[in-house]
């Protein structure tokens, strides 16, 4: 049987595997940050009108600069983001996967390097790779937050094309202070002033489920800073595959040099432009999910885990001697969390008030086994 190595693929590929979480059919599924919450009926249907209309004229192709979409999530952004974006700042893709993919693909590249500081989402460093652009792993805290000092001395030193900060931090649950993604701005500035800037991406997937503000603002006379976003996770449309990003208008048209025409299906468009017509409601589920996670925070600290400050929609929880040994007991109680390798920690995701009491039952119960 021929393997993957047997065949002529490129040499940085070799031996690796892809990424996923294990798809696995249990009762309890808290593993991947996804919405608990199906999309409300309305709006269902209301999905099923705009695809109609969009069916009709599947024989052209779509709007390429999917202009009415962007300029809905560019007025979403500004309602909700602290900042006034136009269409122009804003671009959209199939998930903020590929938003990612096309800035690297335009700002990193062979020859080129980003930063990460780890443990974080694991798919920047991946995505590097398949763009051919070299990872660097950066420092951060015992306490997961970035370390201000050391990661500006690591921008200097290394000099990366591509700053990633991710806040609220995956798989951490950690919000990263506007003051630090400044600083980490500037010394990006300076340490590539050759090539007039190193660009910064501040990935906010998880921004809706904050205590804090959003970072939009800060885009504002910083050509060379992005947000990202997604409605994978706060409008509970994970399948929809829809992220987007906000920066100077200039990076909109930058990434414009490496997208596919007509990357985002006229059935993409359709779907997503109907959710945000349903933005109030998809954000009640937001403020649910927030007093859930919150609540998570407080019963594992009161049952005697570690518990790491979160933001998002999951928290860090152990510390574990074998964390993955404390995975495979939950699951063994039907309960699916995840290991990302973090040692002695595992994460798990804030799911509906009875998914998240079994898996407090689970935990306790696990925990009063190993006693
Ligand atoms: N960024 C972060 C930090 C994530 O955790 C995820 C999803 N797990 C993504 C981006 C990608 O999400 P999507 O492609 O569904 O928008």
């Amino acid at each position: 049987m021929t393997k993957i190595d047997d065949l002529p693929i490129r040499d940085e590929l070799r031996g690796k595997s892809p990424y996923g979480a294990p798809q696995l059919d249990v009762p309890v599924r808290l593993n991947t940050n996804e919405n608990p919450y199906p999309l409300p009926e309305p709006l269902v249907r209301r999905i099923a009108e705009r695809v109609t209309e969009a069916a009709r004229e599947l024989n052209r192709y779509p709007d390429r600069d999917a202009v009415e979409l962007r300029t809905e999530l560019a007025a979403y952004l500004t309602r909700t983001g602290g900042h006034e974006v136009t269409t122009a700042h804003v671009w959209a893709a199939n998930g903020s996967n590929e938003v990612i993919q096309q800035l690297l693909q335009t700002f990193g590249g062979p020859g080129r390097t980003a930063i990460g500081f780890e443990p974080s989402y694991s798919m920047h460093g991946l995505i590097s790779r398949g763009t051919g652009t070299g990872w660097i792993s950066g420092p951060r805290n015992d306490d997961f937050t970035i370390d201000v000092e050391a990661a500006v001395a690591a921008i200097g030193e290394r000099r990366p094309d591509v700053v990633f900060v991710c806040s609220p931090n995956n798989p951490t649950g950690t919000a990263v202070a506007a003051e630090t993604v400044l600083a980490l701005y500037e010394a990006a500035q300076a340490a590539r002033a050759d090539t007039g800037g190193a660009l910064v991406v501040v990935d906010e997937a998880y921004g809706e489920f904050s205590h804090r503000p959003s970072l939009l603002p800060l885009i504002e006379g910083r050509p060379n800073l992005v947000v990202s976003r997604t409605m994978s996770k706060a409008f509970g449309a994970a399948g929809l595959r829809l992220g987007y990003l906000a920066a100077d208008p200039a990076v909109v048209d930058a990434v414009q040099l490496v997208r596919l025409p007509y990357h985002l299906s006229a059935v993409t468009q359709a779907t997503a432009l109907a959710a945000l017509e349903h933005t109030d409601t998809l954000l009640k589920y937001v403020e649910q999910l927030k007093a859930e996670r919150d609540r998570l925070v407080d019963e594992l600290r009161a049952a005697g885990c570690e518990v790491v400050d979160s933001d998002a929609n999951f928290v860090q929880f152990g510390s574990f001697e074998d964390q993955h040994a404390f995975w495979r007991a939950l699951l063994d109680q039907g309960v699916l969390v995840r290991d990302n390798g973090v040692p002695g920690w595992l994460r798990v995701t804030a799911g509906t008030p009875a998914e998240n009491d079994a898996f407090l039952d689970a935990v306790r119960a696990v925990l009063k086994e190993n006693r």
